[in-house]
């Protein structure tokens, strides 16, 4: 349902009770009671400060790595998708790159402007700004050790910048800085040859659609890779690929997968994911920690 924002000026789409399984790459979740996509920064500044203190606020990229609840979200979130997309040219292979951009075009924009450091992100279906909250990696490159500083906005609406050094970096971890989300960042890039960097991708993203079951609703890996090992062995070694609960199954290609295999329940996903951990702590001695962030409000039927 669409509801009119004009009263208020506000410029961007506000949406009721919007299905969130139409906004996650898994096509699971319920409605969030709110669903703004703004038209620019003021016109996000605007509309953020005028939710109440306690509002619950959610930034979305492509939600492709999401698992929103079959209840769905109390509150609002706030979609970057066609938003906040621009990339501009700084000095000395710099670029500020838009939260809403997709990781696609950041990786296409710097092939075409011979820029290399940014190739992997070309292995990432969403945008920046989420590439940005998980740490985003492929292909040996992570997004954060090429980030120089990021623009944020808060509850306020009131944006900063702040530096790299600022957050705490880890493996698809980003810590610092709550209540705050990205509205963009300066990446730092290097020059060279980016027709051999567009190439060496494509061979890279073939072999990957060949072990990896690239064209069902997924959110990529569920879990993250204990030290020294992979999820992936490890859920496989425990016999587990196939194995179903309801709609959701582990893929037969990549055992690191959850699919949709059409009907999954957010619930159907969340049993499969803890009777994973459970099994591969039984039998393996291994706590595997989740990379998918999961919300909202569980349907207990
Ligand atoms: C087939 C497939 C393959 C994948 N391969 C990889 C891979 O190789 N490497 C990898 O790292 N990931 C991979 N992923 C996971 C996913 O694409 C990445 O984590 C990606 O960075 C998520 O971006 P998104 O825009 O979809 O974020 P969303 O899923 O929409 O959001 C993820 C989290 O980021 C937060 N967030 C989003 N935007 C903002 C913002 N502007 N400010 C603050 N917080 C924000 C959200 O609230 C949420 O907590 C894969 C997913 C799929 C489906």
């Amino acid at each position: 349902m669409m509801a009119a924002s004009s009263e208020n000026n506000f410029k961007g789409t506000l949406l009721i009770d919007e299905p969130m399984a139409k906004h996650t790459s898994w096509r699971i979740g319920g409605v969030a009671d709110k669903f703004y996509t703004p038209f620019d920064i003021d016109d996000l500044s605007l509309f953020i400060s005028q939710l109440p203190e306690t509002e619950n606020i959610m930034f979305l990229g492509l939600g492709s790595n999401l698992l929103v609840r079959d209840k769905g979200i109390r509150g609002t979130v706030i979609s970057l998708k066609g938003s906040l997309s621009e990339i501009e040219t700084l000095d000395n292979n710099c670029l500020r790159v838009g939260a809403g951009a997709s990781c696609a075009k950041l990786a296409r924009y710097c092939h075409r402007n011979n820029l290399i450091g940014g190739e992997f992100f070309a292995g990432i279906p969403g945008l920046f700004g989420g590439a940005l909250a998980m740490n985003a990696g492929a292909f040996g490159g992570e997004t954060w050790p090429i980030v120089k500083s990021v623009i944020t906005m808060d509850k306020q609406g009131v944006t900063r910048k702040r530096t790299a050094k600022e957050y705490e970096i880890n493996y698809r971890s980003v810590k610092g800085h709550k209540d705050e989300w990205f509205i963009s960042a300066d990446v730092q890039f290097t020059s060279g040859d980016g027709t051999v960097a567009a190439l060496r991708v494509k061979n890279l993203l073939d072999e990957r659609a060949k072990t990896q079951p690239t064209g069902l609703p997924s959110c990529g890996s569920v879990f993250k890779n204990p030290e020294n090992d992979y999820a992936a062995r490890l859920i496989e070694a425990c016999g587990l690929k196939g194995y179903k609960i309801g709609g959701a199954v582990i893929s037969e290609k990549h055992a690191n997968f959850i699919i949709n295999s059409g009907n999954a329940k957010a619930r159907d996903v969340e049993k499969l994911i803890n009777f994973i951990q459970a099994t591969v702590k039984k039998e393996k001695f291994v706590e595997l920690h989740t990379e998918v962030k999961i919300v909202g409000e569980a349907d207990n039927e």
